[in-house]
């Protein structure tokens, strides 16, 4: 194992959404390719915002991305107690003082600045205040350097600094005696022995106080890695107004867990051309220097795209066992009898782009039909229709051939026997076995279902015709 150590810390305050998602694939992918360590870490200090529902969803969109951790889930609010540790410590060393202000003192300073076209920050007013009064509310702010510059060079977005000047001296208890958001980051990634951060680029903002805070608590400062954000079709942050934004939602939609890390991992990140990356790929050949600098267009085309690809290339088997809660929805159960569901599966990953799609593709190997497409059979005359369904009753039920190019093969020669168009004979029986006409090939559908259902099938629709034609 290499020191590398990386962590995904997402506030559980709603599901995994497509941008987080990203941001531990990209993370999972630094530790798999260094032979690091990736941590999960749960954000809950916000204790009214946090809820265990959003915890399970995001521990479920993870294991469905098959993004596995090595470390956690730990919780910060496990951590109150080491967090207050700190707070007394730096306030022991006098780098952190209580501040008495209250918050409506500290509004009228703001728009007073505000009005005077000065930056609103706050003025100091207790910094080296002397009395402490007894009994007063107070919160504890971090003592910050007021001059010089804090700077990082981040591995995506390259050198920057902030003036100290523009930097506030940070609350880091409030009132109430909680930590903020800001410290906690900064004690547990330090706690951990995070080496290099990857998060989104809203925290770009927040880094310089957390750099500033690790080198006065004298931790060493990771590396950063600030990830552009996912936008929308309309150049807007990704969210619901543009459709699904949870990753459990595209599993619903009948996403594939590797179409997705393989369209994530493209969002902002490429090696050259390539599009199609398998896991082990993507581990090889992952830079973390290599994620664009400017924002990423969520492209759900592209993602379908890719599914229809893992769709087509998937194993049957492993297929039928993702299919299996889509047909059970659909009111199936696809293990109860024939045909097998990976032999239907087969006849289906040419065409479908989403498991849903192959759900309902799938549906009429399990249900015979209840109605027929009335315009596609009225494309052909009832004597035609009858004729056809007699013809290849009869030479299914004589026949014992069992694979689809051998069925294939025999409705080639009956074609040729009776001088009819494979179309003229497929599209019939094609309605007859599944209702209409969106169905693989004859041959294929006719081996999955079998002969004899096949028969009955197609006696059923010729009585259908002869009462209803
Ligand atoms: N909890 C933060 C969020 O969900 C992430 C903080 C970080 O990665 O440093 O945005």
């Amino acid at each position: 194992m290499s020191d590398i150590r990386v962590r995904f810390a997402p506030s559980p305050t709603g599901y995994l959404h497509v941008g987080g998602a990203r941001t531990a694939l990209f993370n999972w992918l630094l530790a798999r390719k260094q032979g690091g360590t990736f941590i999960l870490r749960i954000e809950d200090t916000d204790v009214e915002r946090s809820t265990q529902e959003s915890v399970d969803a995001i521990l479920q969109g993870m294991q469905w991305l098959g993004l596995d951790w090595d470390e956690g889930p730990f919780y910060q609010s496990d951590n109150f107690p080491l967090y207050k540790e700190y707070i007394q410590k730096l306030q022991d060393q006098g780098k952190a003082y209580k501040c008495y202000c209250s918050a409506e003192e500290l509004e009228a300073k703001r728009e007073l600045a505000m009005k005077e076209g000065r930056k609103p920050k706050y003025d100091g007013t207790c910094r080296c205040r002397a009395d402490q009064p007894a009994g007063q509310p107070y919160v504890v702010r971090f003592r910050a350097p007021q001059e010089g510059s804090t700077s990082f060079d981040d591995l995506i977005k390259g050198t920057i600094t902030f003036p100290n000047e523009e930097l506030d001296d940070l609350i880091i208890q409030r009132t109430d005696g909680t930590p903020t958001y800001n410290f906690c980051v900064v004690i547990d990634d330090a706690i951990m022995r995070i080496t290099t951060v990857i998060r989104g680029d809203d925290h770009v903002n927040n880094t310089p106080r957390q750099i500033q805070l690790y080198e006065a608590l004298g931790f060493p400062v990771p590396q950063f890695a600030h990830v552009p954000m996912i936008l929308g079709a309309d150049k807007t942050r990704l969210s619901k107004r543009h459709g699904a934004t949870s990753v459990i939602a595209y599993r619903d939609m009948g996403f594939l867990p590797e179409a997705l890390v393989n369209y994530l991992v493209r969002l902002g990140w490429s090696h050259g051309d390539d599009e199609i990356f398998s896991r082990e790929e993507m581990i090889q050949k992952f830079d973390i220097g290599n994620v664009g600098r400017s924002a990423s267009v969520f492209n759900t085309d592209k993602l379908l795209w890719l599914n229809a690809h893992y769709i087509k290339t998937g194993d049957p088997a492993r297929l039928a066992e993702l299919l299996t809660p889509f047909l059970v929805e659909r009111g199936i159960n696809p293990h109860s009898g024939n045909p097998d569901l990976a032999t239907v599966v087969k006849t289906l990953q040419e065409r479908a782009r989403t498991m849903i799609e192959m759900a309902d593709g799938s549906l009429f190997y399990y249900r015979t039909p209840e109605s027929y497409d009335a315009a596609a059979l009225s494309k052909f005359t009832k004597e035609h229709l009858l004729a056809v369904y007699e013809a290849v009753a009869l030479t299914l039920g004589k026949s014992t051939t069992q694979t689809a190019p051998e069925i294939d093969a025999l409705f080639k020669e009956l074609c040729a026997e009776k001088g009819w168009k494979m179309p003229q004979v497929g599209q019939p029986v094609r309605i007859a076995l599944s209702g209409g006409t969106q169905a693989p090939g004859i041959g294929e559908i006719i081996a999955t279902l079998g002969i004899q259902e096949t028969v009955l099938r197609l006696d059923r629709v010729r009585d259908h015709i002869l009462t209803c034609q």
